[in-house]
């Protein structure tokens, strides 16, 4: 038998790992397509679920011996119980009377009806709790934690009780995958593993790290204490350096840094590049196209790309600039550059009003010029999307315009040569790794990737592997710096007063929301929908429009058109106007609640104005609920307009994981590792992969980075 990625998966213990969830006791076909939405469709996908936090709940007590307020674990009898059925809206209450032979306690529950048939009288019993003192001066346990112990259990056999026990995040949106449920899940899978699985790391380098072997550490992450391996004093579980978490953060790296270090060798050994020439005409092709006279740093980078690209090297290039620096028209020309050559280019962007906006602007610069290209979106569907890749197949398109889309369906092009990347640090390794092998197979495509996030020199290399940098360190001329001004929200009718007055004179505005829809725990924060009307009301005469995440796509591009066009000078969104949308005419924007967001991300929402020749100003409508810390934070925002200081202030405010936006989406690229914490294991990692990929062999090193592989990605495993 094979699983979907041809490995074997009988009779093999390692292979373990990549048999199917639904290999678990417990695990319905419908539960396996939940988990399997989740990107869990393996057991080793599954143990990747670490948990959020433990409690230690091993603390044994004679029932005797418990004391008011102490938290402990005690095991016993249950002697009787008794239950309220739920009574003119008072809750159902459970009671049982437990003894262990030192003395007896009674634990309680409220609005937990199903208790009563699981908690009688004979049945042996764990339960988790603090004495309280309740109703009438009587002690008990208070809604304790609570597992039946079967009659051969011991002490130590609990799952959830008498022992530290892992706490995790639910998966999915149900609540189906959660809590004790859960938490069983997790403990079958980690019982369906063989005592020994095959190690890439081998004994000599776990004892130098102290860390325990792969079946131990898979274990220990989520049971502290179950195999009895030993674990060094200080190392508390759910701490970055816990040996069992860390073996497993590193073997994340050594995955990345596998697929690096095979990847380099392979480009070592072949340097195979597709050569593309700017030869005169093409020049004259490009000053034809250009709206404006380039900036001294967007020729000196366009430089680098053109020679990198008649190099005969395969370029690998990252592009870093301020919002608003002009890296399109830097990723325009050189898709220009492989159209003229012959050859196909595509751009990426990460979201669909990102990638409408680049094809807005393709088609005004380059269909003029005779270019062909096309816009790939999750929207189009049916007959378009068909003629589009099998124009693309025939190489009749010659640039792609898209979204992830592009790197989710079989695609083929006829001959890739030049993949662009915008805003890069919305995008996995492994998204970068997919558009590789988009181009023919002789030859993989250059790539380019963008981004207004600077991200250290060392960090990007240990990331993206070998990849030269250009600097775009200039704004276009006659850009005035935009004033950010930090206002309370009671200060709203002023505000969109100034707003009216500037729509008066011409200018245009964002007001912009963090949440499409408001919901019954967040009643202090402001929501598009809900609130926009109110805002509304404050520009009476005003035509505006509406923009978020869940409009239709032809939707979105008829307001984001009133907009840009200036018919409705207003524009109400969330943050799907994030990045790169492009209205120079845009002046004004007002953020409601900013202390939801990050710096990194309020300094890409007030990229979108200041980009034309009058002085922009950001208001950031400060929620009455924010704290002290909050408002320091946004006043230094303020102060700052260089994205290198934003990312710095942001960086000493969040810690160094949120700064890529790994976590924007609430799922980073990396399941258990945090890359920029954990920098030193990432370098180790990196030195390790190398002596690897020359020792190892190959099917050995295959079959790890399979297992490593996301379940839930689209990328295809490939040898
Ligand atoms: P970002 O680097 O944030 O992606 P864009 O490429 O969106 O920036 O460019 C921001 C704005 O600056 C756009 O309106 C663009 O037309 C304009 N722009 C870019 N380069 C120049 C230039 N050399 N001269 C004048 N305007 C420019
Ligand atoms: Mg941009």
């Amino acid at each position: 038998m094979t699983d979907r990625r041809g490995a074997a998966v009988e009779g093999d213990p390692a292979s373990r790992l990549l048999s199917s969830v639904t290999s678990l006791p417990g695990i319905t076909p419908l539960r396996g397509r939940e988990l399997a939405e989740e990107g869990i469709r393996t057991v080793f996908d599954l143990l990747l679920h670490l948990p959020r936090r433990y409690e230690d709940r091993s603390a044994f007590r004679s029932i005797g011996s418990l004391r008011i307020g102490e938290a402990a674990t005690v095991t016993g009898t249950i002697l009787g119980g008794r239950s309220r059925p739920p009574w003119y809206g008072r809750v159902a209450v459970h009671e049982i009377v437990v003894d262990d032979g030192t003395g007896s306690v009674t634990a309680v529950w409220y609005g937990q009806r199903f208790l009563a048939k699981s908690l009688v009288a004979g049945r042996r019993v764990a339960l988790f709790g603090k004495l309280a003192v309740g109703f009438k001066n009587r002690t008990r346990l208070e809604g304790p934690e609570w597992e039946i112990l079967s009659d051969d259990a011991g002490e130590d056999g609990g799952i959830h009780v008498g022992r530290v026990v892992p706490i995790y995040s639910k998966i999915g949106s149900g609540s189906y995958l959660s809590g004790k449920r859960l938490r069983r899940l997790l403990w079958n899978a980690v019982h369906s593993l063989p005592p020994e699985l095959d190690d890439l790391l081998g004994d000599a380098f776990l004892v130098s790290r102290g860390w325990p072997s792969r079946a131990a550490s898979l274990a220990e992450a989520h049971f502290p204490g179950l195999t009895g391996v030993v674990i060094p004093e200080g190392s508390e579980p759910g701490a970055l350096t816990f040996p069992p978490r860390e073996r497993l953060a590193f073997e994340e790296l050594l995955a990345l840094q596998l697929e690096l270090s095979r990847e380099r060798r392979r480009r070592r050994a072949e340097p195979r590049g597709i050569v593309l020439r700017t030869t005169a005409s093409i020049r004259d092709r490009a000053r034809e196209v250009l709206p404006f006279p380039l900036t001294g740093a967007q020729k000196r980078v366009l430089k680098e790309i053109a020679s990198d690209l008649a190099s005969g090297k395969e370029m690998a290039r990252l592009l870093q600039g301020d919002v608003g620096s002009g890296k399109t028209i830097v990723a325009l020309i050189a898709l220009l550059l492989a159209a003229e050559n012959g050859a196909q280019g595509a751009f990426l962007a990460p979201t669909e009003i990102l990638a409408e906006q680049h094809a807005a602007l393709f088609s005004r610069r380059l269909g003029p010029a005779g270019i062909r290209w096309a816009l790939l979106t999750g929207s189009v569907k049916g007959a378009e999307r068909r003629r589009i890749l099998e124009e693309l197949s025939a190489g009749r398109i010659q640039i792609l315009i898209g979204t992830h889309a592009i790197l989710q369906q079989p695609i083929a092009f006829r001959n890739l040569a030049l993949a662009v990347i915008d805003e890069q640090h919305r995008f996995g390794v492994a998204h970068l790794e997919a558009l590789g092998r988009k181009g023919s197979a002789s030859a993989p495509p250059h790539v380019l990737v963008m981004t207004a996030t600077p991200i250290p020199r060392s960090l990007a290399l240990t990331l993206y592997g070998d990849l030269d940098i250009s600097i775009l360190d200039e704004l276009p001329p006659g850009r005035q710096p935009v004033r950010t001004h930090v206002r309370e929200e009671s200060a709203r009718a002023d505000v969109l007063g100034f707003v009216a007055s500037r729509v008066a004179k011409g200018e245009r505005a964002f007001v912009v929301f963090p949440f499409v829809e408001g919901s019954a725990s967040q009643t202090e924060v402001r929501a598009l929908l809900t609130h926009f009307a109110e805002a509304q009301k404050l520009l009476p005469g005003v035509a505006t429009v509406l923009v978020h995440g869940r409009m239709k796509s032809a939707d979105r591009l008829a307001a984001m058109d009133r907009f840009a066009r200036g018919d409705a000078p207003v524009l109400f969104a969330t943050t799907v106007i994030e990045v790169g949308v492009d209205v120079p005419e845009a002046a004004v924007m007002v953020i409601e609640n900013p202390e939801r967001f990050g710096l990194a991300q309020l300094h890409q929402l007030r990229g979108r104005i200041g980009r034309g020749k009058v002085r922009s100003h950001c208001i950031l409508l400060v929620g009455a609920g924010a704290s002290e810390e909050a408002r320091r934070r946004l006043e230094e925002f303020a102060s700052l307009t260089d994205g290198f200081r934003v990312a710095e202030a942001d960086l000493l405010a969040r810690g160094p994981g949120e700064i890529l936006g790994r976590r924007q989406s609430g799922r980073s690229d990396f399941r258990v590792a945090d890359p920029i914490a954990e920098l030193p294991l990432m370098v180790l990692a990196r030195a390790e992969a190398e002596k690897l990929v020359e020792s190892e062999e190959d099917d050995r090193l295959l079959r790890f980075l399979g297992e490593w592989r996301s379940g839930g990605s689209a990328v295809p495993i490939t040898g």
